[in-house]
């Protein structure tokens, strides 16, 4: 089956969705643990999506965490996480990326990407992250439920 995710929203862009592209710390793990619900969905999303998560690693746990998941993991190896993140996002082509994440360094890959999710969740939500989101949900397995039930997207974005 091709991959990929094609959307019209009424009075708004069509989106051409091929990649994720997730934050890990604040967006898809609270201290170091994966939130409850994300495993189950990320395996139902790599159907549709290739799925890459962002992350400098600081706790150590990626490996651990995503090992068993079909899931590619983007290492940071530098502090400019904002930057290392715009350009991996840029080397996939920025128009087929959805972007989901909670925090300052997230917020030029929101900004840029086709879809750009802001999580308002357990770390708290950098006030720029917000700003350059298309939408924000306040968890992440409702940010991730919007492909797999996409009239709720359709819903929110629709002019
Ligand atoms: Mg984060």
């Amino acid at each position: 089956m091709k991959k990929g995710f094609d959307i019209k929203i009424p009075s708004g862009k069509q989106l051409r969705l091929r990649y994720l592209l997730l934050d890990l710390n604040g967006t898809l793990a609270k201290d170091g643990v994966l939130i409850a619900g994300v495993a189950k969905r990320l395996k139902m999303l790599a159907n549709i999506f290739d799925i890459y998560i962002l992350t400098a690693d600081t706790h150590g746990t990626a490996e651990r965490l995503f090992g068993h998941l079909p899931v590619k993991l983007h290492r940071l190896n530098s502090d400019l996480g904002a930057a290392e993140k715009f350009k991996f996002m840029k080397s996939l082509g920025e128009d087929y990326c959805v972007a989901i994440g909670n925090g300052r360094n997230d917020a030029l890959m929101l900004k840029s990407s086709a879809l750009g999710i802001c999580i308002v969740g357990c770390e708290g939500t950098a006030i720029e992250a917000i700003k350059n989101s298309d939408l924000i949900t306040n968890n992440i397995n409702d940010a991730l439920d919007l492909f797999l039930n996409p009239k709720r997207l359709i819903a929110t974005l629709r002019g």
